[in-house]
C-alpha cells in the first residue's frame, strides 16, 4: 500500500508517461506543486518498492507494477469527477476528487464505477434524477 501523497506521485507519472516523452522530475514538481527535493525523495520510494526505475539524471520508467497501479489511480480520479458531476455537486470538483480518492475503500471505488456507467447508459433516469435535485 502506498502513502496518500505517493499515490499522488506514481498518479502524475503515470499521467504524464501517457504522453510519450520522457518524464522529467522538474515536469512531477511543476504538477504537483511541490519541491525538486521532494520529487526526488518520493522516486526513491516509489523504485524501492518497485514501481518505477529511477536513477538521478535519467529518465524516469514505469515498471508493469506501476504501469497497472497508476492506470488505475488515473482512472480512479477521473471517476470520482464524474461521479461528482453527475449527482449535480456544487463543489470544487478537481480538488474533491483529489480529498476523496485516498480514503475510499475498493468496493466504494468499485460501486461508483458502477453508477457512472449505469448513469453513462440510462440517459432519461439522469434526467429525471438532475430534475428532482433541482426540486
Ligand atoms: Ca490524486
Amino acid at each position: 500500500m502506498l502513502s496518500p501523497s505517493l499515490e499522488d506521485y506514481l498518479e502524475e507519472i503515470y499521467r504524464l508517461s501517457q504522453s510519450g516523452q520522457s518524464i522529467r522530475v522538474t515536469d512531477i514538481a511543476a504538477c504537483l506543486t511541490v519541491s525538486l527535493p521532494s520529487v526526488t525523495r518520493a522516486l526513491q520510494k516509489l523504485n524501492e518498492s518497485q514501481y518505477i526505475h529511477y536513477r538521478p539524471y535519467k529518465d524516469i520508467v514505469l515498471t508493469n507494477k506501476g504501469k497497472e497501479l497508476g492506470h488505475f489511480l488515473v482512472e480512479r480520479n477521473r471517476i470520482i469527477r464524474e461521479f461528482l458531476r453527475l449527482i449535480g455537486s456544487q463543489c470544487d470538483v478537481a480538488a474533491e476528487a483529489e480529498a476523496m480518492e485516498h480514503y475510499l475503500s475498493l468496493p466504494t471505488v468499485t460501486a461508483i464505477i458502477n453508477f457512472v456507467k449505469f448513469t453513462e447508459q440510462h440517459p432519461s433516469w439522469l434526467d429525471d434524477f438532475r430534475k428532482y435535485s433541482k426540486g
